[in-house]
């Protein structure tokens, strides 16, 4: 794991043109940054492709570095896990989006729910599971407000990883399974977990109107998805053409730059909670 995070870190030194000039910097640095009130999260609408509708948002990590300014969660993710301040960092941004929820539903607002991203790090701790909960009873939160989103390179022990999916099951979370179609385990978990959603990788999503194959398996994910009875989520979608076949494809809900920008919070309040107000 070291080394593939030393790794991603020269790949974007020279695709960024980084100015940390070291890892060892940057981990100092990201340290810090929940003190120095460094990280915000930012918001991605998920559209539902038949009705328009807007009910769930994806929170993303973000690092505005005083000295070195902004950082690329693909560069401090990576460090994060490695360095084990993903667990700090990401209990950070449990408690941010918990927050966010039990304000938008003490004011009343109609019932929206936020997919955090989880690390398989935080996800393999054993009382993952319990922090969830604790997380949900603080801010006293409807638990399906929530959703995680997990890996499958997290979901690497059989019977653990069962053992954690029914825990949260049971709490009441959405579980969505992210970059679907990247990983390397055999389809035979989606049978024996309970999973919600899958979320198709962007990989396929681009290019898809140029790439027949592309196109195929983002369409057999959304048939599988529902011969399942999950929900299924594309993501990266950028093009009209794109969310076209998807349509056709009847894909649910879709998230990309075609839509929007993963925004700030303020953003999100201004153009999707105020207007619903009753
Ligand atoms: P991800 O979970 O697969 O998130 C999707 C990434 O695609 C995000 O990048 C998002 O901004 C970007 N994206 C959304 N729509 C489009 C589009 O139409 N086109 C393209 N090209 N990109 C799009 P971001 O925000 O830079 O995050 C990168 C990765 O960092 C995430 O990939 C996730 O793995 C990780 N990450 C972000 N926030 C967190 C967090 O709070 N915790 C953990 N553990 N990981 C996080
Ligand atoms: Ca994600
Ligand atoms: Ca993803
Ligand atoms: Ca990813």
């Amino acid at each position: 794991a070291k080394d593939r995070g030393r790794a991603h870190y020269r790949y974007f030194q020279e695709q960024m043109n980084l100015s940390f000039p070291n890892e060892a910097l940057m981990e100092s640095h990201l340290r810090r940054a929940i003190e120095k009130e460094e990280l915000t999260i930012h918001y991605q609408p998920q559209v539902n492709l038949i009705t328009g509708e807007i009910n769930s948002f994806e929170a993303l990590l973000r690092w505005n570095n005083r000295k070195f300014g902004y950082v690329s969660p693909m560069q401090f993710i990576p460090l994060a896990e490695e360095s084990g301040m993903i667990m700090r960092i990401g209990d950070w941004v449990l408690d941010e989006v918990c927050k966010q929820l039990e304000y938008w539903q003490k004011k009343g607002y109609r019932p929206v729910r936020i997919a955090v991203n989880i690390s398989p790090k935080q996800f393999k701790q054993e009382n993952f599971a319990m922090k969830i909960r604790e997380k949900i009873n603080k801010y006293g939160i409807t638990p399906h407000s929530l959703e995680v989103e997990i890996t499958e390179s997290a979901m690497t022990d059989m019977q653990d990883t069962f053992a954690m999916l029914k825990e949260l099951k049971d709490i009441g979370v959405v579980i969505s399974i992210d970059d679907f179609g990247t990983g390397y385990s055999s389809l035979s978990y989606l049978k024996k977990y309970p999973i919600d959603i899958i979320k198709i990788d962007q990989s396929f999503i681009k290019d898809m109107e140029l790439d027949e194959k592309n196109a195929a398996i983002a369409t057999t994910i959304i048939q599988l998805a529902h011969s399942l009875g999950m929900e299924v989520i594309a993501e990266g979608v950028e093009k009209d053409q794109q969310v076209e076949i998807l349509k056709s494809a009847n894909c649910q809900k879709a998230q990309g730059y075609f839509f929007s920008r993963p925004v700030p919070i303020d953003d999100i309040n201004q153009s999707y909670m105020t207007a619903i107000q009753p």
